[in-house]
Formats: C-alpha cells, sequence, structure tokens
C-alpha cells in the first residue's frame, strides 16, 4: 500500500496524514487495496474553507490575463503528466488506458479553454434612461466554491469545474469521489507547479455524506458545483438553501436513442453499442434505452448483437474494450435491473453475466434485452451499467413521446436521414443535449447541461462563466 507526501492541499501546505483517519483506495481489475489517502477531518475542511475564503480576497482582483497564464501553464504541466496520470485513473477507476488518456486530454482542453476565456468582457455599458446617469453592469465572482465531483470521470469532471470557477476569479475547495482520489490529487498538483497562489486551491478528501456535508455547511463557501447522483443533488439543494448558497448540479441522466426507418443502420448501431456500453455504461450520457421504428427492428436487433458480441474485456491497462464496473455495489445494481427485467417479460439477447474467465474484479457482460416494456426498472432509473434495452415502435411520434416520458432530461441521440424530421423531433425533445446522427456529447465550446432532474446551471462553454459570477449595477449621477 502505497501515499504519497502530497495527498491533501490546505492553504498552500501539502499534507499526508489526516486527521479524519485514511481511505482506501481499490482497483477495480484485481479487487486489490493498492493506495491510500488521508480523510479530512472537521478541523482540516474548516481549514481548507478559511484558506479559500482569505486568498479570495486578491485572486478575485487579480487580472484575468494573470490568471489566464497560470491556467495555460497548468495544462501544459497536465499534458506532460498525460501517461502518468491515466494510468492512476485506469488502475483506481477501471476504465481503458486509451480512454483514460482521453480523459486527461480532454481536461487539458478544458484548461486551455477557459485559459482564453478569462478575459472575456466582465461588464456593460448600458443605455442611459435619463441625461446625467451612467448605467454600468459588471460581473463580480461569487466567491469561495466547493468542487464535488463524482468517480466516473474524476479528472475531467473536476476540471470542467475548476477551469471556469479559477478563470473567473473563485477560490475552490475540491473534494473528488472517495473511490478516485488519486489521480485529482495530481491534477491538483499539475496547478501548483504552474503557480496558483496559495489558497487559491485546495483539496480534501472523504466521503459525501461526512466531508462533503461538512464542505457544503461551511458558511465561508458561497458556490456548490456538482456533478452526481440526482438523489445527492437533491440533498445538496436542501443544504445549501440555509445558507442560500449558489449551485451548478449536473446529475443523472437515462438517455434515449432514436432509430427511424431511414436511417444509416450500420452508423446508428456502431453509435448505439459505443454510447451504450463506453465506460462499462458508466457515463451520465450513456444510452439507456433505445426506440427502433418496427420496419427495420430485427435487423436492427441483430446487427447490435453482432457489434456488442466484438467488444472485448479485460483489465483496463490491458486496454481492451471495456473495463471492469467501479466496485461490486454497482455491478449488483445491474444484475438487479436485469433480473426485474426479466421477470417482467424481457429476453437476454447478448451477456446477462459476470464472465466467468475473471476470478477477480467487477468485470459484467455488455448484455442487450429485447421485448422490453415502461414498466421495466431498466427503462425507468439510470442503471449505470452495460444494459442496452431495445424497444420497437410503431412510429416516430411514439418514439418521441417516449422519449420524453422521463423524470430526466440530460441527452437525447437519434438517427435518420431526414434532415426536416430530425430538426423537429430535436425541437421537441425535452433534453438539453440532442444528438443526431451521432453520439459525441461534453463537448468544450458548447454548454452542457440537464433539463428536468437531470439539474440546473451550465457547464462548458463561455456559459460556464456565468456559474461563477454575480452581476451588479452601478448606477452613477454624474452632475
Ligand atoms: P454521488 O452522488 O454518489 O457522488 C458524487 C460526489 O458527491 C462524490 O464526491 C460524493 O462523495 C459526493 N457526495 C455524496 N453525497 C454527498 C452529500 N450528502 N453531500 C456532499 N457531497 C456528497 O455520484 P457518483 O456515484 O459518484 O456518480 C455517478 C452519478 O453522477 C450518476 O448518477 C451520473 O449520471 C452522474 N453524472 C452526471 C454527469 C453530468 O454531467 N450530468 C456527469 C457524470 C456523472
Amino acid at each position: 500500500m502505497k501515499g504519497s507526501e502530497e495527498m491533501m492541499l490546505i492553504g498552500g501546505q501539502w499534507i499526508k496524514e489526516g486527521m479524519g483517519g485514511a481511505i482506501r483506495v481499490q482497483d477495480p481489475a484485481t479487487e486489490e487495496f493498492f493506495a491510500e489517502v488521508p480523510k479530512a477531518s472537521e478541523k482540516e475542511v474548516d481549514l481548507a474553507c478559511k484558506a479559500a475564503a482569505e486568498a479570495f480576497k486578491v485572486w478575485s482582483r487579480s487580472l484575468p490575463s494573470e490568471r489566464a497564464i497560470i491556467l495555460s501553464n497548468a495544462a501544459l504541466e497536465l499534458e506532460r503528466k498525460t501517461e502518468e496520470i491515466a494510468e492512476l485513473i485506469t488502475r483506481e477507476q477501471g476504465k481503458p488506458l486509451r480512454e483514460a488518456k482521453g480523459e486527461v486530454q480532454a481536461a487539458v482542453k478544458a484548461l486551455r479553454f477557459f485559459a482564453s476565456r478569462a478575459d472575456l468582457p466582465v461588464g456593460e455599458w448600458r443605455a442611459p434612461n435619463h441625461p446625467r446617469i451612467v448605467n454600468l453592469v459588471k460581473r463580480y465572482p461569487v466567491g469561495p466554491v466547493a468542487v464535488i465531483s463524482p468517480w466516473n470521470y474524476p479528472v475531467l469532471l473536476t476540471a470542467w469545474k475548476v477551469a471556469p470557477a479559477l478563470a473567473a476569479g473563485c477560490t475552490v475547495v475540491i473534494k473528488p469521489s472517495s473511490k478516485t482520489p488519486l489521480a485529482v490529487t495530481e491534477f491538483v498538483k499539475c496547478l501548483v507547479e504552474a503557480g496558483i497562489p496559495e489558497g487559491v486551491v485546495n483539496l480534501v478528501h472523504g466521503g459525501g455524506q461526512d466531508v462533503g456535508v461538512i464542505l457544503v455547511n461551511h458558511p465561508d463557501i458561497r458556490k456548490i458545483t456538482f456533478t452526481g447522483k440526482t438523489e445527492t443533488g437533491k440533498m445538496l439543494m436542501r443544504l445549501a438553501s440555509a445558507g442560500l448558497k449558489r449551485l451548478t448540479l449536473e446529475l443523472g441522466g437515462h438517455c434515449p436513442l432514436i432509430v427511424a426507418a431511414d436511417a444509416d443502420l450500420e452508423a446508428a448501431v456502431k453509435g448505439g453499442v459505443y454510447r451504450a456500453f463506453r465506460n462499462m455504461g458508466q457515463v451520465c450520457n450513456s444510452i439507456n434505452r433505445i426506440y427502433v421504428e418496427r420496419s427495420v427492428y430485427d435487423q436492427f436487433v441483430q446487427l447490435f448483437v453482432e457489434h456488442t458480441k466484438k467488444l472485448t474485456i479485460g483489465p483496463g491497462l490491458t486496454d481492451p474494450d471495456l473495463g471492469p464496473m467501479i466496485d461490486n455495489e454497482a455491478r449488483q445494481r445491474v444484475v438487479h435491473h436485469i433480473e426485474d427485467a426479466v421477470a417482467k417479460g424481457a429476453e437476454i439477447v447478448y451477456g446477462g453475466k459476470i464472465p466467468a474467465r475473471f476470478e477477480k474484479g467487477f468485470f459484467f457482460e455488455p448484455t442487450v434485452l429485447v421485448n422490453v416494456s415502461h414498466e421495466m426498472v431498466v427503462l425507468q432509473e439510470e442503471t449505470f451499467g452495460p444494459v442496452a434495452p431495445i424497444m420497437a415502435v410503431e412510429s416516430w411520434e411514439d418514439a418521441i413521446r417516449f422519449a420524453n416520458n422521463s423524470r430526466y432530461g440530460l441527452v437525447a441521440y437519434l438517427y435518420t436521414r431526414d434532415l426536416g424530421k430530425a430538426l423537429r423531433a430535436a425541437e421537441l425533445l425535452e433534453h438539453g443535449t440532442v444528438g443526431i446522427n451521432n453520439v459525441v456529447g461534453g463537448e468544450v465550446e458548447y454548454p452542457y447541461a440537464g433539463w428536468k432532474e437531470s439539474g440546473f446551471g451550465f457547464e462548458l462553454s463561455e456559459h460556464a462563466l456565468n456559474e461563477f459570477l454575480l452581476i451588479k449595477h452601478i448606477r452613477l449621477q454624474w452632475e
């Protein structure tokens, strides 16, 4: 078991031993506990928040160009450490190595993007409503921010929050998931190497129910930016209401794929298989249900199974298509969703089991279900696992109605060659992102936001900066 000297960062000081004990980190491919990090006590969270509040007094008034230089330097440092950090992601999270590298590269891009947006206009000179009045509308950083991130993309999702927060002039206290604390710690080291001043970035480790709650409740925290489960997001809203703290919530999804009879079926299948099973379905924008027009349904299912069969499974470090799931609890949820579906009449046409050849590790076969109905849990709740239920629909209108019939509204995908039909559907879909003839999601240049119970507030693009800024109207009478 190893642990580095630099684990939690509080007011510019690295701490190895936490006063709250230690957290063991497990490799989901081997089930070995291979590292540990200190767990923060209430006192350490308090010190981190106070350090962020003290540093805010200076950082919030720093020049945007200075902040941009530090973010750009951090991007260079992170880029230099891509291999090393990717390996850590794979070890603690399980995803294939090339995907872990892709995650680090996307985090580099986020740092560069927000470096380039740090000096966006921060105010407006508004038209006067009186002859001797000047109206200025200015934006100001909101204050110290609690950054709470999940385990499925630990570095990327932390970067999506930290980069705009710092660019806007906020200071941060980061609490990564206790399942994946290692790579985020390396990410923070890159910011330190890049010259971030003491106290501007702080890092504490711990569970959500204890350290997370203490952090969110801390009086110096003015804003919470969170990615995680919808249920946790609701709890955070309740906690944040006590101090009327601002929130950005990126929550769960239950994303539909709609396939029209006129679609390029090969492309739809390829996109569907990729987006249903990537990172073992442990992605907020994973495809959770597939609606296919009846006339091409049989052909679609056959092709979908053919493509799924080709996916390789193994430890992430051997770079297969699919690694293990994060832990046994996550895998048991998948088993439960499949059992519930089968009990209600679903048929497993591929997968459905723990692969026998692995003695250790939280592996599971990518699973394709047919004969599914909306009463099944898998059609309603986020499985967060490698399960693709496919349903035949009688019309395009039915598919859109079904796609909207969910408490979630994160991403919807559709494939059709009729672009008029596609755009009409895009207008009607109650989701923050709509992918037409592609399954690409979460690009830093464009806003990413959940509708309904998938959250509120924006991540990515210039919109993300405004999540960290307050508006002030200055009314000046000059004589
Ligand atoms: P989670 O809600 O269990 O935990 C997320 C983070 O919140 C962790 O750091 C955890 O320690 C912390 N936390 C938990 N309870 C807390 C509390 N009471 N107070 C403060 N902090 C608390 O989620 P998870 O299992 O880590 O992540 C998976 C979920 O994240 C899925 O539902 C997925 O859809 C969602 N997700 C959403 C997006 C998006 O952009 N919409 C992206 C990725 C993941």
